[in-house]
């Protein structure tokens, strides 16, 4: 291409050029936005199959960003995990989730568990993140009131040091599941050395739930499993009745999904757990 000059560039190389400069811009406008207050957690309820009552809520991240709006975390994620931006981000997130949680405990009048999710990156040996459970701790607040949502990435070859930073968690009273259950490549093995309190599984088998038997049957696998290993089951992407009816027959624990409700934003998912809005 050098030879045709630079008035001849590729269209490969152009989208190249073009997709490196917008990574460029995007891990700008990332740095600015922590400072500039442009990040805002959205919660989904977590239902009780027994009961539909809210048990839970996860909490999503979310950004204004100033001239595209409203942007989900896989446009941004991975950026700021391979820029080191996730550390402070998930630290942000980690603080406004456990004050929303204490928040709610307070006006229900008993406890309310908000789950986090943490990235792989947050566990990598020497990250400068903060220490968890001494941060609640200095805030007086219950270390209980968090659950961390970690993928079987962070289990991959498990190590000393992420066995000790879980270890640390589940003895300050902190719950951990699994997200995305069952799409990792990591082996079973984990579950015999970490305190583990719920498996989350994933949307992709919960959507074939009585139409694919390949799905169904995985579904009905990990539910027996756990409970035998004394463990909860969170069913994620849960968007038809027939799916609802489907995990309460075969005594899955909890839901979240569509069916039940969006991620909301702090007052409008506070409206639904006050019962101030109709569930
Ligand atoms: P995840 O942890 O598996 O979160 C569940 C995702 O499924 C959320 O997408 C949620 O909006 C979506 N979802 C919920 N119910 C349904 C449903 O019924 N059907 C379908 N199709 N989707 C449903 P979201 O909020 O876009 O987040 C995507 C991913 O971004 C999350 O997947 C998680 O891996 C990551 N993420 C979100 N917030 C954070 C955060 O604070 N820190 C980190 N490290 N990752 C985060
Ligand atoms: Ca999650
Ligand atoms: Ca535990
Ligand atoms: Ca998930």
């Amino acid at each position: 291409s050098k030879a045709g000059g630079r008035n001849c560039m590729t269209f490969y190389e152009a989208s190249m050029q073009s997709s490196a400069m917008q990574r460029l811009t995007l891990i700008a406008d990332l740095r600015r936005a922590l400072p500039e207050r442009q990040f805002v957690l959205y919660f989904q309820p977590i239902v009780c199959l027994s009961d539909g009552a809210i048990a839970k809520a996860e909490a999503l991240l979310r950004w204004h960003r100033p001239g595209t709006g409203l942007t989900l975390p896989d446009q941004f994620i991975v950026v700021a995990e391979d820029s080191g931006i996730i550390h402070e981000l998930g630290d942000w997130v980690f603080d406004q989730a456990a004050s929303m949680a204490v928040r709610w405990t307070a006006m229900l009048g008993q406890d309310f568990q908000v789950t986090i999710n943490r990235s792989p990156i947050q566990f990598q040996p020497n990250a400068p993140g903060l220490d968890w459970v001494a941060h609640l701790r200095a805030r007086g607040l219950d270390p209980a009131c968090i659950n961390v949502e970690i993928t079987e990435g962070v289990l991959l070859n498990l190590s000393d040091d992420v066995q000790t930073q879980l270890d640390t968690l589940s003895a300050a009273g902190v719950d951990l599941a699994i997200d995305d259950f069952g799409t990792g490549y990591s082996s079973m093995s984990y579950l015999k050395r970490l305190d583990i309190d719920y498996l989350k599984i994933d949307k992709s088998f919960i959507a074939g739930l009585g139409t694919d038997v390949t799905s169904t049957t995985i579904t009905e696998t990990i539910i027996v499993m756990a409970h035998k290993l004394g463990l909860k089951v969170i069913a994620e992407g849960v968007e038809s009745a027939v799916q609802r009816d489907w995990l309460v027959k075969h005594g899955c624990d909890f839901a979240q999904g569509f069916l039940f409700s969006y991620p909301l934003p702090a007052k409008d998912f506070e409206a639904r757990l006050t019962g101030e809005v109709p569930w």
